[in-house]
């Protein structure tokens, strides 16, 4: 479901009555483009429910950029009174600022790319001008069902779904994305951008789906708006992924003009997928299909994902690097940004909170807080938080710098979405990522380029592949490549036998995951041990991983040192004793952990050869 906590906001946004407006200047233009690479960078959202405007709290927690609503409340109820209106421009303005102030990078401001709340009140107060833009009234921008008829918003109420493809409510949007510009933002979060699922088949999207399918050589007998409908109910796989590209030329659209405005701006949104199972079905419901927005985005926001790594109550583990590793594979190589939470609650604890961290930047990921904390935890989170995320950005150049550990290339077809709400890589990728069996996932974008870099191929099943990725498997076997495919309970053994010898063995506690990166000089691993546990929406409890021994193959043939660091304050570090064993396949490197809580790096440098 898209997120509602847009809805709660707008309620104390309401009430909210301006502060005496003070006389600071308009914020100066940014020299460049925020920092958005994980661990330089923080991400969090400053506003939940009855907590609005943490950005003191973000700053305390060592974040550099947040998410603020600036004018998004004004966006979606159709602008207050001239009055008002330059008061919470002058308002935003001011908030900005105080966010700079505090150590703050970069501010975005919330807009809601679909919603309309207040349709009688809508078009009150707006200004000449810009009833002059727009041509039509609010009520025929919604989104329609296949015979026309307006939809209702899955939020009920007031809420009115507007359809991104028309012309006025483009209009509309591009003049609030230049509102929040002007007040000093930073970049654009689009919330909410979803196609109803009986949606939309508005004149608008069906003149869009004309152009779809020509792009695709299919040329329909009739273009006239009834005789798209009927193709698009006759045809539900071309309709299907034509609803999925509204959003990402909506997206496109809103960034082309935003960077009019100011180069530098950038431009994401609230991609969803808050289940680990929904990389397919998500698609299918709302239209949040992340292969094709992420061509639009300058990053990637995974809201409220609900696997928050923990370890349950039950013993069950769960994660998030398998989701990570799958989404790294679609969303052509731009920033990834998550945010996790565990059984529905926006407050996350403060050792959960650093775990997920940790799991995020073993990833390439990078973390977002909910700094929302009632005002008796601030204190106390922000200083837990804090030197979680120092530690992490002293580590930043490290860890962005080295390329994954891959013994195994696992293949992510993202078209078959189409045809099942079910991704069978999901399921693949958990099994690797329990095994600390280091992998990466590719989707059809660049297939081949990565299979040629790869000596085991592991497959849902050589029926995935089409007629040209056939021919490439086919070559990868003649050099010597290995496939596997994931049939049965048990393919893990094969394909570790298809591996031959393993990259990296860990004997710990199976809670306990570990990341092997490389770089020319030097290898690193990332340790993270899942087992914490929720107690509350501010207690947690931690339980060390005892005797952790890594042993881990590295690309060079002498060490010179092997370095421990965490962020957690028992752990002492420094250099670590190892010793190095000469195989077949090159030196092994292992070292004795004696407890790990719950992030460390392990850092080999390469020695004099
Ligand atoms: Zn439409």
């Amino acid at each position: 479901m898209p997120s509602m906590y847009a809805i709660a906001h707008k309620r104390l946004y309401a009430s909210f009555i301006c502060a005496l407006v003070l006389s600071l200047a308009a914020c100066d233009a940014r020299a460049a483009a925020p920092e958005l690479r994980p661990c330089f960078s923080f991400h969090a959202f400053d506003h939940l429910h009855n907590y609005g405007r943490q950005a003191e709290a973000a700053a305390a927690s060592g974040v550099t950029v947040i998410y603020a609503t600036g004018l998004g409340s004004d966006g979606y109820t159709g602008l207050p009174s001239s009055e008002i209106w330059e008061a919470h421009r002058q308002d935003s303005r001011d908030y900005v600022s105080h966010a700079r102030s505090l150590g703050i990078q970069a501010v975005l401001g919330y807009l809601c790319a679909t919603s309309m709340v207040g349709l009688d009140t809508f078009d009150d107060h707006w200004s000449p001008e810009l009833r002059d833009a727009l041509h039509s009234s609010p009520a025929l921008w919604r989104q329609q069902d296949s015979e026309g008829n307006v939809l209702s918003s899955w939020y009920g109420g007031e809420y009115h779904p507007a359809c991104m493809n028309h012309p006025d409510w483009r209009t509309y949007q591009k003049y609030m994305v230049a509102a929040q510009i002007d007040t000093g933002h930073d970049g654009i979060f689009f919330d909410n951008p979803t196609v109803h699922p009986k949606g939309c088949f508005c004149p608008y999207c069906m003149k869009e789906f004309v152009s779809f399918l020509r792009a695709e050589n299919v040329q329909p007998e009739e273009d006239s708006v009834e005789a798209m409908r009927r193709y698009a109910m006759d045809h539900p796989m071309y309709f299907k992924r034509f609803r999925c590209t509204i959003a990402r030329n909506f997206l496109a659209v809103m960034r082309e003009h935003a960077r009019t405005l100011n180069p530098d701006v950038v431009v994401t949104a609230n991609n969803s997928l808050n289940h680990r199972d929904v990389l397919f079905s998500q698609c299918h419901r709302y239209a949040y299909n992340l292969y094709e927005m992420s061509k639009a985005e300058d990053f990637v926001v995974i809201e409220d994902m609900s696997a928050q790594p923990r370890v349950l109550a039950d013993g069950v583990t769960m994660e998030c690097a398998p989701t990570y590793a799958q989404l790294h594979a679609i969303i052509h190589r731009v920033p990834l940004v998550a945010v996790t939470i565990a059984e529905n609650d926006y407050h996350t604890p403060p050792n959960l909170v650093r775990l997920a961290m940790c799991e995020a930047a073993a990833h390439k990921t990078g973390y977002m807080l909910w700094s929302t904390w009632p005002e008796e935890q601030r204190g106390r989170m922000a200083s837990m938080v804090r030197p979680c995320a120092d530690w992490l950005r002293t580590n930043a150049a490290l860890l962005n710098d080295a390329a994954p550990r891959r013994d195994v290339l696992v293949f992510l077809p993202f078209r078959h979405w189409v045809e099942t709400e079910k991704c069978a890589v999901t399921g693949m990728a958990g099994a690797l990522t329990a095994a600390n069996l280091p992998y990466e996932v590719v989707s059809e974008e660049r297939f081949d380029e990565e299979l040629k870099k790869s000596t085991v191929l592991l497959l849902e099943g050589r029926e995935v592949c089409n007629e040209t990725e056939r021919g490439q498997v086919e070559q990868f076997v003649a050099g010597g490549g290995r496939v596997v495919e994931a049939k049965g309970e048990d393919w893990l053994s094969p394909l570790k036998e298809a591996v031959g010898i393993l990259s990296l063995k860990v004997q710990a506690p199976e809670t306990v995951r570990a990341v092997v990166r490389d770089a020319g000089n030097h290898t690193v691993v990332f340790l993270y041990n899942l087992h914490v546990e929720r107690l509350s929406s501010f207690e947690d409890r931690v339980t060390p991983a005892e005797q952790v021994i890594v042993e881990v193959l590295v690309p060079f043939k002498t060490v010179k040192s092997v370095t421990l660091s965490s962020a957690d304050e028992t752990v002492v570090s420094g250099p670590v004793a190892f010793s190095l064993m000469e195989t077949e396949s090159g030196v092994r490197v292992r070292c004795d952990v004696p407890k790990l809580y719950i992030g460390a790096l392990l850092v080999i440098d390469k020695g004099e050869e």
